[in-house]
C-alpha cells in the first residue's frame, strides 16, 4: 500500500490487510466482537487499540478498515470513517462537530434528506443555519460570520447540476475559521480533487457510484486523522451509524472497478448530450462536462470529467417528461444514481416532491426536468433510447 501510487492502483490495492491465509480477495470479517487473550489484554485494548486491534464492530472492523483506508487513499484524505448510509455520513459529519449556538452556512440546492438535516434537525438543537445560492460568491461572503463553524454544500447539485466553486468558497470560509464540508457524490472519488482545492471534510453516499450496482447502502466521512479519530469516531461509534462488514466488502469490490465504471459513464453522458442537445423537445440540456454548461470551465477545473449525470428539461412540462420516462427501454425508472444501469428520474414528483412548488421553482426543478444517470451500456443504444423518448415527447 503506498501513498505514492496513483489513484487507479490505490483503488485496487489500497488498504488491503491479508490474513495468515494470504487470500487474494479481501476477507469478510463478519464478526461484531473480538476475543482477547486475557483480562489484562482486554483492559489494555480499551485503554489504547493498536492498528490491528479491534474491540467491537460499531467501533471498527478489519473489513471496514480496509474500505476506509482504500477510499481515503483514493480521495487524498488522511483518514475516513465508514457509515451505514450516505445520510449517516452527512448527519454524522455535521452533528459530530456542531453544538448549540454554532452558525452554519449552506447552499440551498441540496438533496432532500440533506436539506432535512440542515433545516429541521440541526436547528432543533440550537444551530443557526443560513441558506445561500451556492453559485453566488457574494452571498457566501455576506452570510459568513466570525461564529460560523461550518460550511456545507454539494459540489454539484442534484438535479440541476449547478457547480459550486470549492476553491473560492473554501477560501472565504477559512477566513472566518469555518470547516468546509463537501457532499461530493456527483464528483465521485475518481474525478474529485476537493481536498486539494480546500475542502476539509468530504462525504460520500457509497450507495451511488462506489457500490454502483444497486446492492447496498453505505457512506464515508473523509478528513484529517485528527478530525476523523477525535471528532467523528467518538460520535459515530456511540450513536450507531457504523458500516456493516458485509457492506464494507461490497464497497471494497466496488472501489476496484469504480474508475472503469465512472469513466465509461461520463463518456456515455458526453456522447448522449452531444447527440440530443438540439432536439426540438428540449428547453435545456445540462451536463457539466459539455462546453454548453454555464459553469463548464469551473467544472473542468475541479473535476477530471463532468460526472455521470445529465439533466434534460422538456418543453412539454410534466406530461412530456412522463412520456419520456415511459418510452425509455434501456434506462430504468428509479431514483438511485451512479449505477452501471442507466436510470431516469422525474425529480419534481419523486426525490423533490416534498418541496413546495415555489422552492422547486427557485431551484430550477421545473415540471419538465428529468435526471438521467448514465450507465455503462453501449453509447449507441443509449443515444437511440433517449432520442426515441424525446421524439415521443414532442
Ligand atoms: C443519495 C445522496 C445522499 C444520501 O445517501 P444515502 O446512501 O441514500 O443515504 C446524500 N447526498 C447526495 C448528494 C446524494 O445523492
Amino acid at each position: 500500500m503506498s501513498e505514492n501510487w496513483n489513484k487507479r492502483t490505490n483503488a485496487v490495492h489500497g488498504g488491503t490487510r491479508r490474513s495468515q491465509y494470504g487470500e487474494v480477495s479481501e476477507a469478510i470479517f463478519m464478526t461484531q466482537g473480538f476475543v482477547y487473550d486475557s483480562a489484562e489484554a482486554a483492559e489494555a485494548r480499551f485503554i489504547e487499540s493498536g492498528d490491528d486491534e479491534f474491540i467491537y464492530a460499531r467501533y471498527g472492523n478489519p473489513t471496514v478498515r480496509m474500505f476506509e483506508e482504500r477510499i481515503a487513499l483514493l480521495e487524498g484524505a488522511e483518514d475516513g470513517f465508514a457509515t451505514a448510509s450516505g445520510m449517516a455520513a452527512v448527519s454524522g459529519a455535521l452533528t459530530a462537530m456542531l453544538k448549540a449556538g454554532d452558525h452554519v452556512v449552506s447552499s440551498r440546492a441540496l438533496f432532500g434528506s440533506c436539506l432535512y438535516i440542515l433545516e429541521e434537525v440541526l436547528t432543533r438543537y440550537g444551530v443557526e443555519v443560513t441558506f445561500v445560492d451556492g453559485t453566488d460568491l457574494t452571498q457566501w461572503e455576506a452570510a459568513l460570520r466570525p461564529d460560523t463553524r461550518a460550511v456545507f454544500f454539494e459540489s454539484v447539485s442534484n438535479p440541476t447540476l449547478e457547480v459550486i466553486d470549492i476553491r473560492a468558497v473554501s477560501a472565504l470560509a477559512h477566513k472566518v475559521g469555518a470547516t468546509v464540508v463537501v457532499d461530493n457524490v456527483f464528483a465521485t472519488p475518481v474525478f474529485s480533487t476537493a481536498i486539494e482545492q480546500g475542502a476539509d471534510v468530504v462525504v460520500y453516499s457509497a450507495t451511488k457510484h462506489i457500490d454502483g450496482q444497486g446492492r447496498a447502502l453505505g457512506g464515508i466521512i473523509l478528513g484529517t486523522k485528527e478530525f476523523i479519530r477525535k471528532t467523528v469516531e467518538p460520535y459515530m461509534k456511540h450513536t450507531g451509524g457504523s458500516m456493516s462488514p458485509f457492506t464494507a466488502w461490497v464497497m471494497l469490490k466496488g472501489l476496484e472497478t469504480l474508475s472503469l465504471r465512472v469513466n465509461a459513464q461520463a463518456d456515455n453522458a458526453l456522447k448522449v448530450i452531444e447527440a440530443v442537445r438540439d432536439h426540438p423537445a428540449l428547453a435545456r440540456a445540462l451536463y457539466p462536462g459539455h462546453p454548453s454548461h454555464p459553469q463548464h470551465n469551473l467544472s473542468m477545473g475541479q473535476m477530471e470529467k463532468g460526472g455521470t449525470v445529465l439533466s434534460l428539461d422538456l418543453k412539454g412540462g410534466q406530461p412530456a417528461a412522463f412520456t419520456f420516462l415511459n418510452t425509455l427501454q434501456v434506462a430504468v425508472i428509479s431514483n438511485n444514481l451512479g449505477d452501471a444501469k442507466s436510470i431516469v428520474t422525474h425529480p419534481a414528483t419523486t426525490t423533490h416532491q416534498r418541496l413546495s412548488e415555489e422552492q422547486r421553482a427557485e431551484l430550477g426543478i421545473t415540471p419538465g426536468l428529468v435526471r438521467l444517470s448514465m450507465g455503462i451500456e453501449d453509447a449507441a443504444d443509449l443515444i437511440a433510447d433517449v432520442t426515441a423518448g424525446l421524439d415521443a415527447a414532442l
